[in-house]
């Protein structure tokens, strides 16, 4: 093995950094997602598919910013367009042509979407998705499926962790996850399995005069990026419709699955969709996008607002230009090599794992994979769950990536991106194919 006992990289200017990130973050770093095992690795700069370390290592980006960067660091068409936008003001309190243009391609591509508001965050656009639906509906609890992760809003977060113990209803209560929700929000927060499509309506029955809203995601990444089945989403659509329940996309990790966004791609008719990442050119943003008869909850002509929507940054110019250049730039023909290279690195790696018959499988579809340390695919979160015997062996297989310049996302999905080709594809499966032949560690 030609690449045995090579060194680790040097990481002397990211542990000095972490060591000045400590005295003034809590946990040293500003998010709490960020990797740190057993440091973070702190970067100077990206290029394409790749970003530099502080300490000179280059390292093929499978993390792209959570997601976001469809094109890689750096995306020449959006830096061009950027640079004189910089000189011309950044944000403005008064409406520019360029959310119209950027509002108009979303509306163009996702069959949902006939109307957009704009914000600056995936977990703004839930906020508010969740909000709209309450306020169209009159109702107040979200039905929601265990594990997925939806942002920091209170009522998206509970159940993100898993369920808890039955409250006094009897009903067993999602975790809130972490302590800074009210306990209230539990009382109103439904957490049901994945892909479950004969529990469904048996659990929203009882209960769905009051329920405001499922809010799904098409490929739930944190919860395993599992693949939902057909019958699921018929059972979505038709418990939905038959309590007047509005189904809440969550998109803003899955829109970079087609053209048309996941829902399309997975027979799903949401009435409000979040969109975020992607659409954002690498600035931030968040958009809320649903059928125009929803989307009046943020006011019309004629009526005041039932949901205040603004946001000091809300629509910006930066985010709203960067966002419709690289958005152009995903032509159905983009969206057609990035399955080609995404089908490649999941074969590859599948053939691998069973190459050396470990205890490994695959999960994802087109852009997006993740490697899960079970001998089978897991259908649901709870299946998706690593025991510390496992979680160790998947941070021995992200440190082993390290070791040869791959950056892996922990417990989520790794990405592709447009200025990737067969040949970092080709080194992720050698250098996983490695990990494999070294046998568990
Ligand atoms: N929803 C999903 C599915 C996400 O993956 C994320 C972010 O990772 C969010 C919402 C929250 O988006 P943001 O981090 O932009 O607030």
């Amino acid at each position: 093995n030609a690449n045995m006992g090579r060194p680790a990289p040097d990481r002397a200017r990211s542990s000095n950094l972490y060591r000045r990130g400590q005295r003034v973050f809590p946990a040293g770093v500003t998010r709490a997602t960020i990797e740190k095992d057993p440091l973070p690795i702190y970067l100077e700069r990206g290029e394409g598919a790749y970003v530099v370390d502080v300490d000179g290592n280059r390292l093929l980006d499978l993390n792209n910013n959570f997601t976001t960067l469809i094109h890689g660091h750096g995306f020449g068409p959006v830096v061009d367009a950027i640079g004189d936008v910089l000189r011309q003001g950044t944000c403005f309190a008064n409406p520019m042509e360029h959310e119209i243009a950027l509002a108009e391609l979303l509306v163009s591509r996702i069959p949902a979407v006939e109307y957009v508001r704009f914000v600056n965050s995936g977990t703004e656009a839930v906020m508010y998705a969740l909000k709209a639906a309450r306020a169209f509906t009159g109702r107040s609890s979200i039905v929601r499926f265990e594990g997925a992760y939806h942002g920091g809003y209170d009522w998206a977060e509970a159940g993100q962790n898993g369920i808890g113990e039955a409250g006094v209803s009897g009903r067993r209560l999602p975790k809130l996850g972490y302590r800074g929700a009210p306990k209230a929000v539990a009382d109103s927060v439904i957490v049901l399995d994945f892909n479950d499509a004969s529990g469904l309506e048996e659990a929203i029955a009882p209960v769905a005069s009051d329920v405001a809203a499922i809010l799904v995601d098409p490929m739930p990444s944190r919860a395993g990026l599992l693949h939902p089945s057909a019958d699921f989403i018929a059972a979505l659509s038709s418990t939905a419709r038959k309590h007047g329940i509005l189904i809440v996309a969550d998109e803003v990790l899955n829109l970079r699955q087609g053209y048309a966004g996941a829902s399309a791609r997975y027979g799903l008719e949401p009435n409000l969709v979040a969109a975020g990442k992607i659409i954002g050119g690498g600035f931030p943003i968040g958009a809320i996008g649903g059928r125009a008869d929803v989307m009046a909850v943020f006011g019309t002509d004629d009526k005041a607002p039932l949901v205040l929507q603004g946001g000091t940054f809300s629509a910006n110019p930066v985010s709203m230009i960067a966002g419709r250049i690289a958005m152009e730039a995903l032509t159905p023909d983009a969206f057609d090599r990035l399955e080609e290279l995404g089908d490649r690195v999941r074969n590859g790696l599948a053939q691998a794992i069973s190459k050396r018959g470990a205890p490994f499988s695959v999960s994802g579809a087109t852009s997006l994979f993740r490697i899960h340390p079970k001998m089978d695919v897991p259908a649901t979160y709870r299946a998706a769950q690593m025991s510390a015997q496992e979680a160790a062996t998947m941070r021995a297989l992200s440190r082993h990536f390290l070791t040869y310049g791959i950056l892996l996302p922990f417990g989520a999905a790794a990405c592709l991106s447009t200025p990737m080709t067969a040949a970092e594809i080709d080194r992720v499966v050698a250098v996983f194919d490695d990990f494999l032949a070294q046998g568990e560690p």
